[in-house]
Protein backbone atom coordinates (compact mmCIF):
# COMPACT_ATOMS: atom_id res chain seq x y z
CA UNK A 1 0.00 0.00 0.00
CA UNK A 2 1.36 3.39 -1.22
CA UNK A 3 -0.07 6.77 0.77
CA UNK A 4 -1.37 9.12 -1.22
CA UNK A 5 0.61 12.47 -1.95
CA UNK A 6 0.21 15.62 0.34
CA UNK A 7 2.39 18.48 -0.47
CA UNK A 8 2.39 21.20 1.31
CA UNK A 9 3.94 24.83 -0.46
CA UNK A 10 6.61 26.00 2.36
CA UNK A 11 8.66 29.03 0.54
CA UNK A 12 11.05 27.36 -1.91
CA UNK A 13 10.62 23.94 0.03
CA UNK A 14 8.05 21.90 -0.60
CA UNK A 15 7.01 19.58 2.32
CA UNK A 16 5.14 16.15 2.12
CA UNK A 17 2.84 15.98 5.21
CA UNK A 18 2.79 12.18 5.19
CA UNK A 19 4.92 10.09 7.14
CA UNK A 20 5.96 6.79 5.49
CA UNK A 21 6.64 3.61 7.17
CA UNK A 22 9.62 3.04 4.79
CA UNK A 23 11.50 5.46 2.18
CA UNK A 24 13.02 3.32 -0.02
CA UNK A 25 16.23 5.48 -2.14
CA UNK A 26 16.54 4.08 -5.72
CA UNK A 27 14.16 2.16 -8.17
CA UNK A 28 17.12 0.19 -9.22
CA UNK A 29 16.51 -4.26 -9.00
CA UNK A 30 17.31 -3.93 -5.11
CA UNK A 31 15.10 -0.89 -4.29
CA UNK A 32 12.46 -2.43 -6.24
CA UNK A 33 12.31 -5.75 -4.97
CA UNK A 34 12.94 -4.48 -1.14
CA UNK A 35 9.59 -2.00 -2.37
CA UNK A 36 7.72 -5.44 -3.55
CA UNK A 37 8.48 -6.82 -0.17
CA UNK A 38 6.90 -3.80 1.62
CA UNK A 39 4.50 -3.65 -0.65
CA UNK A 40 3.38 -7.62 0.42
CA UNK A 41 3.57 -6.36 3.85
CA UNK A 42 0.78 -3.97 3.38
CA UNK A 43 3.32 -1.10 4.46
CA UNK A 44 3.14 2.53 3.69
CA UNK A 45 6.12 2.93 1.82
CA UNK A 46 7.39 5.37 -1.16
CA UNK A 47 10.44 5.25 -3.20
CA UNK A 48 12.48 8.01 -4.89
CA UNK A 49 14.50 7.56 -7.41
CA UNK A 50 16.73 10.10 -8.76
CA UNK A 51 16.37 9.40 -12.13
CA UNK A 52 13.25 9.66 -14.65
CA UNK A 53 13.63 5.89 -15.10
CA UNK A 54 13.89 3.24 -12.91
CA UNK A 55 15.68 -0.02 -13.07
CA UNK A 56 19.50 1.33 -12.80
CA UNK A 57 21.77 -1.05 -14.43
CA UNK A 58 19.44 -3.23 -16.37
CA UNK A 59 18.24 -1.09 -19.22
CA UNK A 60 17.23 -2.58 -22.53
CA UNK A 61 17.21 -0.38 -26.22
CA UNK A 62 14.34 -1.70 -28.31
CA UNK A 63 14.25 -0.90 -31.87
CA UNK A 64 11.87 1.25 -33.12
CA UNK A 65 10.04 -1.43 -35.15
CA UNK A 66 10.71 -3.75 -32.09
CA UNK A 67 12.31 -6.58 -34.34
CA UNK A 68 15.63 -5.68 -32.14
CA UNK A 69 16.75 -5.34 -29.03
CA UNK A 70 19.92 -4.95 -26.90
CA UNK A 71 21.02 -4.95 -23.19
CA UNK A 72 22.70 -1.78 -22.51
CA UNK A 73 23.68 -3.22 -18.54
CA UNK A 74 22.98 -6.44 -17.45
CA UNK A 75 22.10 -9.74 -19.78
CA UNK A 76 22.87 -13.21 -18.83
CA UNK A 77 21.97 -15.37 -15.74
CA UNK A 78 22.33 -19.12 -14.62
CA UNK A 79 19.61 -21.47 -13.42
CA UNK A 80 20.90 -20.86 -9.57
CA UNK A 81 19.95 -17.27 -9.62
CA UNK A 82 16.19 -18.22 -8.63
CA UNK A 83 14.98 -14.73 -8.15
CA UNK A 84 15.49 -13.43 -11.11
CA UNK A 85 14.38 -16.37 -13.33
CA UNK A 86 11.09 -16.21 -11.23
CA UNK A 87 11.21 -12.45 -11.70
CA UNK A 88 11.86 -12.96 -15.74
CA UNK A 89 9.02 -15.50 -15.58
CA UNK A 90 5.85 -14.08 -13.39
CA UNK A 91 6.92 -10.95 -15.90
CA UNK A 92 5.88 -13.25 -19.20
CA UNK A 93 8.51 -14.77 -20.34
CA UNK A 94 10.50 -17.92 -20.27
CA UNK A 95 15.01 -18.66 -20.52
CA UNK A 96 16.89 -18.98 -23.25
CA UNK A 97 20.29 -20.93 -23.75
CA UNK A 98 23.21 -18.64 -24.53
CA UNK A 99 25.00 -20.45 -27.53
CA UNK A 100 27.99 -22.09 -25.44
CA UNK A 101 29.15 -25.25 -27.22
CA UNK A 102 30.97 -27.41 -25.81
CA UNK A 103 34.62 -28.16 -27.46
CA UNK A 104 34.47 -24.06 -27.17
CA UNK A 105 37.90 -22.11 -26.92
CA UNK A 106 38.65 -19.30 -24.81
CA UNK A 107 42.17 -17.33 -26.81
CA UNK A 108 44.29 -14.64 -25.97
CA UNK A 109 44.44 -12.23 -28.33
CA UNK A 110 47.14 -11.58 -31.13
CA UNK A 111 48.96 -15.64 -30.21
CA UNK A 112 45.53 -16.82 -30.52
CA UNK A 113 46.76 -19.28 -28.19
CA UNK A 114 43.82 -21.33 -26.41
CA UNK A 115 43.75 -20.21 -22.58
CA UNK A 116 44.29 -23.89 -20.91
CA UNK A 117 43.70 -23.03 -17.45
CA UNK A 118 40.15 -23.44 -16.26
CA UNK A 119 38.33 -19.86 -15.52
CA UNK A 120 36.36 -21.57 -13.37
CA UNK A 121 39.81 -22.21 -10.75
CA UNK A 122 40.23 -18.37 -10.49
CA UNK A 123 37.80 -18.06 -7.61
CA UNK A 124 39.33 -20.67 -5.60
CA UNK A 125 43.18 -19.17 -6.51
CA UNK A 126 42.22 -15.82 -5.43
CA UNK A 127 40.98 -17.44 -2.35
CA UNK A 128 43.98 -19.43 -1.75
CA UNK A 129 46.23 -16.28 -2.12
CA UNK A 130 44.47 -14.13 -0.06
CA UNK A 131 44.44 -16.01 2.64
CA UNK A 132 48.04 -16.89 2.43
CA UNK A 133 48.83 -13.08 3.19
CA UNK A 134 47.05 -11.29 5.95
CA UNK A 135 48.12 -7.44 5.58
CA UNK A 136 45.83 -5.22 3.96
CA UNK A 137 47.17 -6.08 -0.22
CA UNK A 138 46.13 -4.73 -3.35
CA UNK A 139 45.58 -7.83 -5.57
CA UNK A 140 47.98 -7.05 -8.04
CA UNK A 141 50.67 -7.13 -5.44
CA UNK A 142 49.14 -10.57 -4.41
CA UNK A 143 49.12 -11.69 -8.26
CA UNK A 144 52.45 -10.12 -9.10
CA UNK A 145 53.77 -12.30 -5.99
CA UNK A 146 51.73 -15.34 -6.26
CA UNK A 147 51.50 -16.61 -10.18
CA UNK A 148 54.86 -16.62 -12.10
CA UNK A 149 54.02 -17.19 -15.04
CA UNK A 150 53.85 -13.40 -16.85
CA UNK A 151 51.66 -14.37 -19.69
CA UNK A 152 49.00 -16.00 -17.15
CA UNK A 153 49.22 -12.98 -15.02
CA UNK A 154 48.56 -10.61 -17.46
CA UNK A 155 45.89 -12.55 -18.54
CA UNK A 156 44.19 -13.08 -15.65
CA UNK A 157 44.57 -9.13 -14.16
CA UNK A 158 42.62 -8.89 -17.68
CA UNK A 159 39.92 -11.11 -17.13
CA UNK A 160 40.14 -9.64 -13.63
CA UNK A 161 39.36 -6.35 -14.86
CA UNK A 162 36.76 -7.00 -17.15
CA UNK A 163 34.88 -9.07 -14.67
CA UNK A 164 34.94 -6.49 -11.70
CA UNK A 165 34.88 -3.39 -13.96
CA UNK A 166 38.24 -2.55 -11.16
CA UNK A 167 41.91 -2.24 -12.11
CA UNK A 168 43.42 -5.45 -9.94
CA UNK A 169 46.03 -2.55 -8.50
CA UNK A 170 42.74 -1.02 -6.63
CA UNK A 171 41.03 -4.00 -5.78
CA UNK A 172 40.81 -5.23 -1.38
CA UNK A 173 42.85 -8.88 -1.78
CA UNK A 174 40.16 -10.06 1.41
CA UNK A 175 37.34 -8.20 0.66
CA UNK A 176 37.53 -10.18 -2.67
CA UNK A 177 37.87 -13.41 -1.26
CA UNK A 178 34.90 -12.61 0.77
CA UNK A 179 33.12 -11.42 -2.23
CA UNK A 180 33.79 -14.66 -4.30
CA UNK A 181 32.89 -16.90 -1.25
CA UNK A 182 28.87 -15.76 -1.76
CA UNK A 183 29.13 -16.57 -5.54
CA UNK A 184 28.62 -20.46 -4.83
CA UNK A 185 27.32 -21.34 -8.50
CA UNK A 186 28.74 -24.24 -10.38
CA UNK A 187 27.15 -23.53 -13.37
CA UNK A 188 28.83 -20.61 -16.03
CA UNK A 189 27.17 -17.17 -15.22
CA UNK A 190 26.53 -16.54 -18.75
CA UNK A 191 24.16 -19.78 -19.34
CA UNK A 192 20.78 -18.37 -20.03
CA UNK A 193 19.07 -15.16 -21.29
CA UNK A 194 15.22 -13.76 -20.54
CA UNK A 195 13.22 -14.16 -23.78
CA UNK A 196 12.71 -10.72 -24.10
CA UNK A 197 14.02 -7.20 -23.05
CA UNK A 198 14.62 -7.05 -19.45
CA UNK A 199 13.12 -3.88 -19.68
CA UNK A 200 10.09 -6.31 -18.83
CA UNK A 201 11.06 -7.38 -15.24
CA UNK A 202 11.58 -3.78 -14.50
CA UNK A 203 8.19 -2.64 -15.88
CA UNK A 204 6.41 -5.51 -13.83
CA UNK A 205 8.40 -4.35 -10.34
CA UNK A 206 7.14 -0.91 -11.23
CA UNK A 207 3.49 -1.94 -12.35
CA UNK A 208 3.34 -3.31 -8.38
CA UNK A 209 4.66 -0.38 -7.22
CA UNK A 210 2.64 1.75 -9.52
CA UNK A 211 1.51 4.92 -6.99
CA UNK A 212 4.55 4.56 -4.56
CA UNK A 213 7.77 5.58 -6.89
CA UNK A 214 8.33 9.32 -7.11
CA UNK A 215 11.15 9.57 -10.43
CA UNK A 216 13.18 12.70 -10.86
CA UNK A 217 13.98 12.90 -6.94
CA UNK A 218 17.82 12.29 -6.20
CA UNK A 219 18.11 12.49 -2.18
CA UNK A 220 20.41 14.93 -1.47
CA UNK A 221 20.18 14.81 2.55
CA UNK A 222 19.05 13.22 5.26
CA UNK A 223 18.09 14.48 9.13
CA UNK A 224 17.46 12.26 11.93
CA UNK A 225 14.18 13.54 13.61
CA UNK A 226 13.00 12.56 17.73
CA UNK A 227 10.83 9.74 15.78
CA UNK A 228 12.52 9.15 12.29
CA UNK A 229 13.49 11.00 9.58
CA UNK A 230 13.93 13.93 6.90
CA UNK A 231 14.83 13.15 3.69
CA UNK A 232 15.41 16.28 1.37
CA UNK A 233 15.83 15.84 -2.54
CA UNK A 234 17.93 17.79 -4.77
CA UNK A 235 14.41 19.63 -6.08
CA UNK A 236 14.01 20.95 -2.17
CA UNK A 237 11.31 18.45 -1.32
CA UNK A 238 11.50 16.99 2.23
CA UNK A 239 9.99 13.34 3.26
CA UNK A 240 9.24 11.80 6.27
CA UNK A 241 9.72 8.49 7.11
CA UNK A 242 9.91 6.35 10.10
CA UNK A 243 12.49 4.08 8.12
CA UNK A 244 15.12 4.37 4.89
CA UNK A 245 15.89 1.57 3.06
CA UNK A 246 18.98 3.09 0.78
CA UNK A 247 18.99 0.83 -1.74
CA UNK A 248 22.04 2.56 -4.16
CA UNK A 249 25.19 1.69 -4.55
CA UNK A 250 27.38 2.23 -1.63
CA UNK A 251 29.48 4.82 -3.34
CA UNK A 252 26.47 6.73 -3.94
CA UNK A 253 25.19 6.41 -1.18
CA UNK A 254 28.65 8.20 0.00
CA UNK A 255 27.21 11.41 -1.64
CA UNK A 256 24.55 12.11 0.37
CA UNK A 257 25.18 14.41 3.36
CA UNK A 258 24.01 12.18 6.26
CA UNK A 259 23.09 13.38 10.16
CA UNK A 260 25.63 12.95 12.34
CA UNK A 261 24.54 9.45 13.97
CA UNK A 262 24.43 7.71 10.87
CA UNK A 263 27.62 9.40 9.30
CA UNK A 264 29.70 7.85 12.81
CA UNK A 265 28.24 4.81 12.16
CA UNK A 266 28.39 4.02 8.01
CA UNK A 267 30.75 6.19 6.67
CA UNK A 268 33.83 4.27 7.35
CA UNK A 269 31.61 1.26 5.52
CA UNK A 270 30.41 3.75 2.80
CA UNK A 271 33.60 5.25 2.05
CA UNK A 272 35.18 1.51 1.65
CA UNK A 273 34.11 1.65 -1.68
CA UNK A 274 34.97 2.36 -4.99
CA UNK A 275 33.15 2.53 -8.29
CA UNK A 276 33.74 0.50 -11.21
CA UNK A 277 33.82 1.66 -15.06
CA UNK A 278 32.53 0.05 -17.86
CA UNK A 279 31.55 0.14 -21.58
CA UNK A 280 29.98 -2.75 -23.54
CA UNK A 281 29.69 -2.78 -27.06
CA UNK A 282 27.35 -5.97 -28.98
CA UNK A 283 28.05 -6.55 -32.61
CA UNK A 284 25.80 -8.13 -34.98
CA UNK A 285 26.89 -10.22 -38.00
CA UNK A 286 24.92 -12.64 -40.68
CA UNK A 287 27.86 -14.73 -40.29
CA UNK A 288 29.29 -16.44 -36.83
CA UNK A 289 33.05 -16.69 -38.72
CA UNK A 290 34.37 -17.16 -34.30
CA UNK A 291 32.67 -20.64 -34.62
CA UNK A 292 34.60 -21.46 -37.70
CA UNK A 293 38.35 -20.81 -36.11
CA UNK A 294 41.90 -23.15 -36.67
CA UNK A 295 43.19 -23.02 -33.63
CA UNK A 296 46.30 -25.05 -33.38
CA UNK A 297 45.57 -26.92 -36.72
CA UNK A 298 41.67 -27.75 -35.35
CA UNK A 299 38.59 -26.52 -35.86
CA UNK A 300 37.32 -24.86 -32.80
CA UNK A 301 34.31 -22.72 -31.82
CA UNK A 302 35.62 -19.50 -30.52
CA UNK A 303 33.42 -18.71 -27.41
CA UNK A 304 35.93 -16.23 -25.74
CA UNK A 305 39.08 -13.71 -26.09
CA UNK A 306 41.21 -12.60 -23.29
CA UNK A 307 42.82 -9.23 -24.62
CA UNK A 308 46.03 -9.53 -22.07
CA UNK A 309 48.12 -6.57 -23.57
CA UNK A 310 44.64 -4.47 -22.76
CA UNK A 311 43.40 -4.86 -19.62
CA UNK A 312 40.03 -5.30 -19.37
CA UNK A 313 38.93 -5.97 -22.47
CA UNK A 314 37.31 -9.47 -22.83
CA UNK A 315 35.38 -10.28 -26.07
CA UNK A 316 32.22 -13.54 -25.71
CA UNK A 317 29.69 -15.05 -28.00
CA UNK A 318 26.77 -13.09 -26.62
CA UNK A 319 24.10 -14.87 -29.04
CA UNK A 320 21.00 -17.47 -27.77
CA UNK A 321 20.71 -20.43 -29.61
CA UNK A 322 18.89 -20.19 -32.56
CA UNK A 323 19.15 -16.20 -32.39
CA UNK A 324 20.84 -13.70 -34.25
CA UNK A 325 24.69 -13.86 -34.17
CA UNK A 326 26.13 -11.71 -31.86
CA UNK A 327 29.72 -10.63 -30.38
CA UNK A 328 30.00 -8.73 -27.24
CA UNK A 329 33.13 -6.39 -26.12
CA UNK A 330 33.61 -5.03 -22.77
CA UNK A 331 35.99 -3.07 -21.93
CA UNK A 332 36.45 -2.56 -17.72
CA UNK A 333 38.43 -0.92 -15.22
CA UNK A 334 41.29 2.28 -15.75
CA UNK A 335 40.98 0.88 -19.78
CA UNK A 336 37.22 2.34 -19.42
CA UNK A 337 37.97 5.41 -17.60
CA UNK A 338 40.39 6.30 -20.38
CA UNK A 339 37.81 6.41 -22.93
CA UNK A 340 35.60 8.64 -20.83
CA UNK A 341 33.98 11.68 -22.40
CA UNK A 342 36.32 10.72 -25.82
CA UNK A 343 33.41 10.73 -28.68
CA UNK A 344 32.04 7.02 -29.55
CA UNK A 345 33.20 6.57 -33.20
CA UNK A 346 37.10 6.65 -31.11
CA UNK A 347 35.27 3.69 -29.10
CA UNK A 348 33.94 1.91 -31.60
CA UNK A 349 37.34 2.19 -34.03
CA UNK A 350 39.28 0.80 -30.74
CA UNK A 351 36.60 -2.20 -30.52
CA UNK A 352 36.72 -3.03 -33.93
CA UNK A 353 40.62 -3.39 -34.17
CA UNK A 354 40.41 -5.48 -31.21
CA UNK A 355 38.03 -7.88 -33.42
CA UNK A 356 40.13 -7.44 -36.61
CA UNK A 357 43.27 -8.32 -34.87
CA UNK A 358 41.58 -11.85 -33.70
CA UNK A 359 39.57 -12.75 -36.22
CA UNK A 360 40.74 -10.57 -39.25
CA UNK A 361 38.41 -8.35 -42.22
CA UNK A 362 35.35 -10.51 -41.69
CA UNK A 363 34.80 -8.85 -38.19
CA UNK A 364 34.26 -5.46 -39.86
CA UNK A 365 31.31 -6.70 -41.68
CA UNK A 366 28.51 -6.58 -38.34
CA UNK A 367 25.04 -5.51 -39.26
CA UNK A 368 23.85 -3.63 -36.53
CA UNK A 369 26.26 -2.36 -33.24
CA UNK A 370 25.11 -1.01 -29.95
CA UNK A 371 27.32 0.62 -27.34
CA UNK A 372 26.64 1.70 -23.44
CA UNK A 373 28.79 3.62 -20.89
CA UNK A 374 28.59 3.26 -17.14
CA UNK A 375 31.42 5.43 -16.57
CA UNK A 376 31.09 7.90 -14.27
CA UNK A 377 27.41 7.30 -13.46
CA UNK A 378 27.01 9.50 -10.33
CA UNK A 379 24.26 7.03 -9.26
CA UNK A 380 24.40 4.13 -10.78
CA UNK A 381 28.19 3.69 -10.26
CA UNK A 382 30.24 3.51 -13.10
CA UNK A 383 30.54 -0.92 -13.24
CA UNK A 384 28.89 -4.13 -12.17
CA UNK A 385 29.48 -2.85 -8.83
CA UNK A 386 31.35 -0.99 -6.30
CA UNK A 387 34.06 -2.73 -5.47
CA UNK A 388 36.46 -2.32 -1.43
CA UNK A 389 39.46 -0.53 -2.48
CA UNK A 390 42.51 -1.64 -0.68
CA UNK A 391 42.05 0.65 2.13
CA UNK A 392 38.88 -0.24 2.94
CA UNK A 393 37.32 -2.75 5.23
CA UNK A 394 36.90 -5.79 3.47
CA UNK A 395 33.37 -6.82 5.47
CA UNK A 396 31.74 -3.29 4.96
CA UNK A 397 28.83 -5.42 3.29
CA UNK A 398 28.32 -7.21 6.60
CA UNK A 399 27.78 -3.76 8.24
CA UNK A 400 25.81 -2.33 5.91
CA UNK A 401 23.38 -4.80 4.91
CA UNK A 402 22.12 -4.91 8.92
CA UNK A 403 19.60 -2.53 9.94
CA UNK A 404 20.68 0.66 12.39
CA UNK A 405 18.25 2.80 13.91
CA UNK A 406 15.98 2.01 11.54
CA UNK A 407 18.46 2.39 8.51
CA UNK A 408 19.58 0.08 6.32
CA UNK A 409 21.46 -0.68 3.07
CA UNK A 410 20.85 -2.88 -0.37
CA UNK A 411 22.45 -3.06 -3.76
CA UNK A 412 23.95 -5.74 -5.45
CA UNK A 413 27.72 -4.80 -3.48
CA UNK A 414 25.72 -6.48 -0.16
CA UNK A 415 24.02 -9.56 -1.69
CA UNK A 416 24.35 -12.42 0.69
CA UNK A 417 24.65 -14.57 -2.58
CA UNK A 418 25.67 -13.90 -6.19
CA UNK A 419 27.13 -9.78 -5.34
CA UNK A 420 27.41 -8.09 -8.38
CA UNK A 421 24.95 -9.92 -10.46
CA UNK A 422 21.48 -9.00 -10.64
CA UNK A 423 20.38 -11.90 -8.58
CA UNK A 424 22.58 -10.19 -5.47
CA UNK A 425 20.49 -6.89 -6.39
CA UNK A 426 17.27 -8.70 -5.55
CA UNK A 427 18.41 -11.29 -2.67
CA UNK A 428 20.09 -7.82 -0.88
CA UNK A 429 16.55 -5.81 -1.46
CA UNK A 430 14.69 -8.75 -0.27
CA UNK A 431 17.28 -9.07 3.14
CA UNK A 432 16.27 -5.40 3.52
CA UNK A 433 13.19 -5.07 3.89
CA UNK A 434 12.67 -8.56 5.85
CA UNK A 435 15.46 -7.02 8.56
CA UNK A 436 13.68 -3.73 8.86
CA UNK A 437 10.26 -5.45 8.95
CA UNK A 438 11.21 -7.24 11.75
CA UNK A 439 13.09 -4.46 13.67
CA UNK A 440 10.39 -2.18 13.31
CA UNK A 441 7.85 -4.44 15.29
C1 LIG B 1 27.27 -3.25 -18.64
C2 LIG B 1 26.75 -4.11 -17.52
C3 LIG B 1 26.57 -5.46 -17.73
C4 LIG B 1 26.06 -6.28 -16.70
N1 LIG B 1 25.85 -7.59 -16.97
C5 LIG B 1 25.22 -8.37 -16.04
C6 LIG B 1 24.79 -9.69 -16.37
O1 LIG B 1 24.97 -10.14 -17.51
N2 LIG B 1 24.15 -10.42 -15.41
C7 LIG B 1 23.90 -9.91 -14.16
O2 LIG B 1 23.29 -10.62 -13.34
N3 LIG B 1 24.30 -8.66 -13.82
C8 LIG B 1 24.94 -7.87 -14.73
N4 LIG B 1 25.29 -6.58 -14.42
C9 LIG B 1 25.15 -6.13 -13.02
C10 LIG B 1 23.71 -5.77 -12.63
O3 LIG B 1 23.16 -4.91 -13.60
C11 LIG B 1 23.71 -5.06 -11.28
O4 LIG B 1 24.39 -5.85 -10.33
C12 LIG B 1 22.32 -4.78 -10.70
O5 LIG B 1 21.41 -4.38 -11.70
C13 LIG B 1 22.46 -3.70 -9.62
O6 LIG B 1 21.22 -3.38 -9.05
P1 LIG B 1 21.15 -2.40 -7.79
O7 LIG B 1 19.72 -2.20 -7.50
O8 LIG B 1 22.05 -2.89 -6.73
O9 LIG B 1 21.82 -1.01 -8.27
P2 LIG B 1 21.44 0.01 -9.52
O10 LIG B 1 20.96 -0.79 -10.64
O11 LIG B 1 22.66 0.81 -9.64
O12 LIG B 1 20.25 0.85 -8.91
C14 LIG B 1 20.46 1.93 -8.03
C15 LIG B 1 19.33 2.94 -8.24
O13 LIG B 1 19.44 3.96 -7.24
C16 LIG B 1 19.26 5.23 -7.84
N5 LIG B 1 19.94 6.23 -6.98
C17 LIG B 1 21.26 6.34 -6.72
N6 LIG B 1 21.50 7.37 -5.88
C18 LIG B 1 20.29 7.91 -5.59
C19 LIG B 1 19.88 9.01 -4.78
N7 LIG B 1 20.76 9.76 -4.09
N8 LIG B 1 18.55 9.30 -4.70
C20 LIG B 1 17.63 8.54 -5.36
N9 LIG B 1 17.98 7.50 -6.16
C21 LIG B 1 19.29 7.17 -6.28
C22 LIG B 1 19.87 5.06 -9.22
O14 LIG B 1 19.42 6.05 -10.13
C23 LIG B 1 19.41 3.65 -9.60
O15 LIG B 1 18.15 3.65 -10.21
C24 LIG B 1 25.77 -5.72 -15.42
C25 LIG B 1 25.94 -4.36 -15.21
C26 LIG B 1 26.41 -3.54 -16.24
C27 LIG B 1 26.58 -2.05 -16.00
Amino acid sequence: MAAGKKVRKNKMMNTETSIYDVIVVGAGLAGLTAAKALHEKDKNYLVLEATERAGGKVRSKISEDSSRYFELGAQFVNKDMTEIVKLIEESGMTLEETHIPEDLVVISEKSREPILFDFKDIPEMLRDITAADSDPQTLASLLDKHVENNRKRQIIKSFVAAETTVNSDYINAEALGNLVSRITTTNNELNYQASGPLSQVIRYLETINEEAIRYHEPVVKVKETENGYILKTKNNTKYHAKSIIFATPPTAAARIEFSSSLADHYDRYLKSYIDGAVIKMTFVYDNPFWREQAIKGKKKPVYGVIYAANEGVNLIDSSITGGENRLTLFIGGDKAKEFFNVPSGVKEFFAKERLIEVFGEEAEMYKDYEISEWSGSRYCGGGYGAMVHYKGEPKANEYLKEPFNNVVFASTELGPQFPQFMEGAIRSGQYAAKRLVEEMQ
